[in-house]
């Protein structure tokens, strides 16, 4: 299933953990951007025919109400009616997401909502920066609720001097919401970002319980796991999520935005000046081929909990590293399928490493 992904790489402000490709810029950078996005989509129209549409950034939300139906205008001018996508999702969160844009991305017939919570503890919120506090998301949500039937709420583990008592207590919160899907990421501080200059670093082991306890929380509440740090309530898994890990194609447009089209990956570039004044926008291309290309598609399709159908080539390449996963019980086989198991799904990374370069 073909996908369409759009970067709106402008927040309201940074937070302490943000290694994304977004800023905080003038209204007159953004009517540029959103001109230069509109001349993207236009030029690219025919490589593909999308599915699934994803508006993520950055903080689309963040744009005006006029900058955004420019953008939505121009994307139906070019890809047909959202209301016609299988699935179409926009990114937004509270402090910019106002009713007014509520109301217009249900009236051009977005399907799913993704907003970016992270923690209900106004504590840990100003710990990592964010811009909103539990009320103010609580009041909103509210709001898109009565829009919105699939909504997405992201949430982070591990925060800066978090106990484990306190991040299970704010899953049960969110659970408490209902939302129908809840992606759940650990904390990662890389360097450049705020709270990697202040000196914190993550707890491994701690991070390992509060992921097992969540996914026990969660599981009891009705939500599957489907992929390593997804959640999702019954027939409310992401499809535009899925065609990535099942290696379909998708195209990118926007700053730092990827593609994965004709067996081709490419990424644009991230650096917002060249984006608005180069023709070519194109920073990185490769053409995976051989074991590559085929390891890719391992590691992608094991995210997924419910495993994958191996070709024989996949069989072939790497029957080794299979046979050791397995004996390691990292990886099982079940009616012809292979996936991770229960100790896979948190030592994924090492289970990846196999199937990456150098072999
Ligand atoms: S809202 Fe998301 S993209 Fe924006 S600064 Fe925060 S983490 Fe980064």
């Amino acid at each position: 299933m073909n996908g369409l992904y759009i970067h709106i790489p402008f927040c309201v402000s940074k937070c302490f953990y943000c290694n994304f490709v977004s800023f905080k810029t003038s209204l007159s950078f953004q009517k540029k951007y959103i001109k230069e996005l509109c001349t993207e989509i236009k030029n690219k129209r025919n490589l593909i025919k999308p599915k699934t549409l994803y508006i993520g950034g950055g903080t689309p939300s963040f744009l005006s109400p006029q900058l955004l139906t420019e953008l939505f205008k121009t994307i139906e001018k070019n890809f047909g009616p959202i209301k016609n996508f299988k699935e179409s999702t926009i990114e937004a969160n509270v402090e910019s997401l106002t009713p007014a844009k509520i109301k217009l991305f249900k009236k051009y017939g977005f399907t799913r909502l993704s907003l970016g919570l992270q923690s209900p503890d106004n504590k840990y919120l100003k710990i990592i920066g964010r811009a909103h506090t539990l009320e103010h998301f609580l009041k909103v949500y509210t709001l898109a609720k009565k829009y919105f039937d699939n909504i997405n709420i992201d949430l982070i583990a591990n925060l800066p001097n978090q106990t484990l008592a306190e991040f299970s207590a704010g899953v049960k919160k969110v659970i408490s919401l209902k939302p129908k899907h809840i992606s759940l990421y650990a904390l990662e501080i890389e360097e450049g970002c705020v709270l990697y200059q202040k000196g914190f670093t993550t707890d491994d082991d701690l991070c390992l319980k509060m992921l097992k306890k969540a996914a026990a929380l969660l599981e009891n509440a009705g939500y599957t796991q489907y992929e390593i740090s997804n959640f999702a309530q019954k027939g409310a898994e992401s499809l535009h999520n899925k065609n990535y890990w099942q290696s379909g194609s998708y195209l990118g447009l926007g700053v730092a935005a990827s593609s994965y089209l004709k067996g081709v990956r490419s990424t644009n570039t991230s650096d917002l000046k060249k984006y608005l004044t180069q023709k070519n926008k194109t920073a990185f291309s490769e053409k995976l081929t051989g074991k590559a290309k085929e390891g890719e598609r391992i590691i992608l399709a094991l995210r997924m909990l419910d495993g994958f159908k191996p070709t024989k080539k996949m069989l072939q390449l790497f029957k080794k590293d299979f046979d050791s996963l397995k004996k390691e019980k990292l990886i099982f086989s079940k009616q012809g399928k292979l996936a991770l198991t229960e100790q896979g799904k948190y030592l994924a990374n090492q289970v990846f490493r196999h199937f990456v370069e150098p072999f």
